[in-house]
């Protein structure tokens, strides 16, 4: 009999398998590259989950809980329309950019750095005209969870995930570390699911009528997880 984790990678990697086309011309097919990216991701970490998972290495599993909630809350963010996710695109690489210029290396590695940065700035331009815009909009966690629906994440299990990924005081508590979390098993079995069904429903004229057999699997598949893990 089939795992829930079974079910959930197999799902995805029914719809992540194929790329129609990664040549970007327009905004929209910028959006269905941007929501493949975020389903490709968290297909590829989620595999990585349930192998810590098997091995008991809980502490680390949240750490990429945490990987995968935020590619839930791109995925959902950019699946509401084209301009969203060139927003997002715009803002991640004007993040870049800026986190590229506070770095100070030595002179070996300045060379390189440099070349990034000229490639960065060569594409962001392109995507502010689509934008008509002089600057990316912020698009903070915070603002993308409230965008995606998910206020209320921010504050719990984004918080709680963020514990033992950045190096600090917390992770001296031995007796608090390795524990399994139901909410990171709950959100590695959604996020495949999630983010593939988003790619997929992006040009699919079934799910744009409201009829398609692969929004409902992925919808019944949705419903078992939360059921199966988190409860009622
Ligand atoms: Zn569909």
């Amino acid at each position: 009999m089939k795992t829930l984790r079974d079910k959930s990678l197999a799902f995805a990697q029914e719809i992540v398998s194929t790329r129609s086309n990664p040549i970007c011309a327009n905004n929209e097919d910028y959006q269905k590259d941007f929501l493949y990216r975020n389903a490709f991701g968290s297909h590829e970490t989620a595999k990585s989950y349930w192998i810590l998972h098997k091995n008991k290495r809980f502490g680390d599993c949240v750490a990429l809980a945490r990987n995968l909630l935020e590619r839930i809350v791109n995925s959902s963010c950019g699946s509401k329309s084209p301009t969203h996710a060139v927003e997002l695109i715009s803002y991640e690489l004007s993040e870049k950019i800026r986190h590229c210029k506070l770095w100070k290396p030595s002179s070996n590695v300045l060379a390189q750095l440099n070349a990034t940065i000229k490639v960065h700035e060569k594409i962001l331009p392109d995507f502010l005209r689509r934008l008509g815009k002089s600057t990316a909009p912020d698009w903070n966690w915070m603002k993308r969870f409230e965008e995606a629906g998910l206020p209320s994440f921010y504050r719990s299990a984004y918080f709680n995930f963020s514990t033992y990924v950045h190096a600090g005081y917390e992770v001296s508590r031995p007796e608090k570390y390795n524990q399994q979390s139901k909410t990171a098993d709950f959100i590695a079995l959604v996020a495949p699911v999630l983010t593939a069904a988003n790619y997929h429903k992006v040009d699919c004229l079934n799910c744009q009528r409201g009829k398609c057999d692969l929004r409902d699997k992925s919808m019944a598949l949705l419903h078992d997880f939360k059921a199966r893990t988190l409860g009622k």
